[in-house]
C-alpha cells in the first residue's frame, strides 16, 4: 500500500489520479488533498477519500468548503473522521510535506506549483511530476534538492512518461536522441491564414485529450511541445539537440527514443493519461489493470509529419529559451501563462501569444543569470508577467 498526496486534486490531473486510486484501493492511500477554489467537488473527494489533511488555495472560499463538507455529512452517523483544514499557499506546501505520503503527484498548474513541489521535496517524498510548469521555470533550484534529499522525480506528462518506460533498460550513454511526438492541437488541420480569427471555443476543442483550459491552448499553439522540450532536457539531462517533435496526430506513440546503434524504442497505447500517471506511482513495479487494452487493427493508422514552426512559432521560443538557459525559460513559462489567461478571457487573439511572448524575451535576454536563486526565479516569473501588460500597452 502506497500512501499518495495530491496537488491540484479537483483538476484533470488530479481526477484521473484519484480514478486510479479509486479502482486500486488495496495498491494506494490518500494522505493529503490540496486544491484552488472548487469547494463543492474538494468536499466530495474528502468524503470519498477521508484525507488526513486538506488545503484549499482560494482562502476565500474556506466556510463554502465548510458548508459543503457539512451538507455531505448530513443523515450520516456522526463519524471521528475530521480533516485538518488549511488555507492558501502555505497550507497547499504543508499538505505537500505532511506525514508519510511516499508519492506526491503535483497537479496543480503552472508556476504556483513550485514552492509546494519544493516543500514536497524537502520533506524527502518522490515527486510524480504532472506540473511541467514548475520545472521548466525552477529545474536550476528544483533538480540540486532532488539529488540533496535523494527523492525521485519521475515524469507523469505522457511523452515523458513514454520516454522514461522506453528507458528502463538502456544502458548509461545508450541514449542518442528522443523523439517527442505532438497531437498537433485544435487547429493542426486549419489554414495558418485564418489562425487570426480563431476564438477561444475553437482552441479549447482538442482532437484527442481532455485537459484543463490552460494546457488545452498551450497545446493549440504547440506551446505545450515546446515546453515539453525543455522539460525532457531537465529530466534526461539531454542537449536540445538531441530533442526532435513530430507530429503523430492520432496520439497512439507517446514518443520515442532511438540509441546509440540507430534502433528506435516507442511507447503506445490510447490516449489516457491514467496510464502515465500510475506509472508514475507504481514504478518500477507494473500494477495489472482493467483498462481498455490497445487493439493496433482499431487504432488504425499511424501517421506522421514535420512540425510546422511557421505557423506554430512557440516551438522555436521554447528551444530558444531553453538553450539560453538560466532564467529564461522561467520567463517564457511565466509570460506564456500570461497571456494564454489574457487570450482565455478573450483580451487579445490567438497570434498575440508567441508575439507577445517573444517581446518578453528579447527584453529579459540581457538580464539573464546562468545560476538562478529561488528568489531570481521567482522574481524573473513576476517580471515577465508585467512585462505582458508593458508589451501590450505599447502596441
Ligand atoms: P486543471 O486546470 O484541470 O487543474 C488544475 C488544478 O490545480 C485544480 O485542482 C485547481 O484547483 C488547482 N489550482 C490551480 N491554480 C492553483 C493555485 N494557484 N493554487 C492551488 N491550486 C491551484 O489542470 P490540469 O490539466 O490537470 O493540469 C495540471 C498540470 O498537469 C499542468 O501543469 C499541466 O501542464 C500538467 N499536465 C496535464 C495533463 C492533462 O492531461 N490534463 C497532461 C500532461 C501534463
Ligand atoms: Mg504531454
Amino acid at each position: 500500500m502506497k500512501a499518495i498526496t495530491i496537488l491540484g486534486s479537483t483538476g484533470s490531473i488530479g481526477t484521473q489520479t484519484l480514478d486510479i486510486v479509486t479502482h486500486h484501493p488495496d495498491q494506494f492511500r490518500v494522505v493529503g488533498l490540496a486544491a484552488g477554489s472548487n469547494v463543492n467537488l474538494l468536499a466530495e473527494q474528502i468524503r470519498t477519500f477521508k484525507p488526513e489533511i486538506v488545503a484549499l488555495g482560494n482562502e476565500s472560499k474556506l466556510s463554502e468548503l465548510q458548508e459543503a463538507l457539512a451538507k455531505l455529512s448530513e443523515g450520516i452517523a456522526s463519524s471521528p473522521y475530521q480533516p485538518k483544514i488549511l488555507v492558501g499557499q502555505e497550507g497547499i506546501c504543508e499538505v505537500a510535506r505532511y506525514g508519510d505520503a511516499q508519492s506526491v503527484v503535483t497537479g496543480i498548474v503552472g508556476c504556483a506549483g513550485l514552492l509546494p513541489t519544493i516543500a514536497a521535496i524537502e520533506a524527502g517524498k518522490d515527486i510524480a511530476l504532472a506540473n511541467k510548469e514548475t520545472l521548466i521555470a525552477g529545474a536550476p533550484v528544483v533538480l540540486p534538492l532532488v539529488k540533496k534529499h535523494g527523492v525521485k522525480l519521475l515524469p507523469a506528462d505522457s511523452e515523458h512518461s513514454a520516454i522514461f518506460q522506453c528507458l528502463q533498460g538502456v544502458c548509461d550513454g545508450g541514449l542518442r536522441r528522443i523523439i517527442l511526438t505532438a497531437s498537433g492541437g485544435s487547429f493542426r488541420d486549419l489554414p495558418v491564414e485564418q489562425l487570426s480569427s480563431v476564438t477561444v471555443k475553437d482552441a479549447l476543442k482538442h482532437p484527442n485529450w481532455s485537459m484543463g483550459q490552460k494546457i488545452t491552448i498551450d497545446s493549440a499553439t504547440l506551446m505545450n511541445k515546446g515546453l515539453e522540450v525543455i522539460e525532457a532536457h531537465y529530466l534526461f539531462n539531454l542537449d536540445y539537440d538531441q530533442i526532435d517533435i513530430v507530429i503523430h496526430p492520432q496520439s497512439i506513440i507517446h514518443s520515442l527514443i532511438e540509441v546509440q546503434d540507430t534502433s528506435v524504442l516507442a511507447q503506445l497505447g490510447w490516449a489516457d493519461m491514467r496510464l502515465p500517471l500510475l506509472y508514475a506511482l507504481s514504478w518500477p513495479e507494473r500494477i495489472y489493470t482493467d483498462w481498455q487494452q490497445l487493439d493496433l487493427v482499431k487504432a488504425g493508422d499511424l501517421t506522421f509529419r514535420e512540425p510546422d514552426h511557421q505557423k506554430y512559432p512557440c516551438m522555436q521560443l521554447a528551444y530558444a529559451a531553453g538553450k539560453a538557459g538560466g532564467l529564461m525559460p522561467a520567463v517564457l513559462n511565466a509570460a506564456n501563462e500570461q497571456v494564454v489567461a489574457l487570450f482565455l478571457s478573450e483580451k487579445i487573439g490567438f497570434l498575440d501569444i508567441p508575439r507577445l511572448i517573444e517581446t518578453v524575451c528579447d527584453r529579459f535576454s540581457s538580464q539573464n543569470t546562468a545560476e538562478p536563486s529561488l528568489d531570481d526565479i521567482i522574481n524573473a516569473d513576476q517580471w515577465a508577467r508585467q512585462a505582458v501588460f508593458a508589451a501590450l500597452r505599447k502596441n
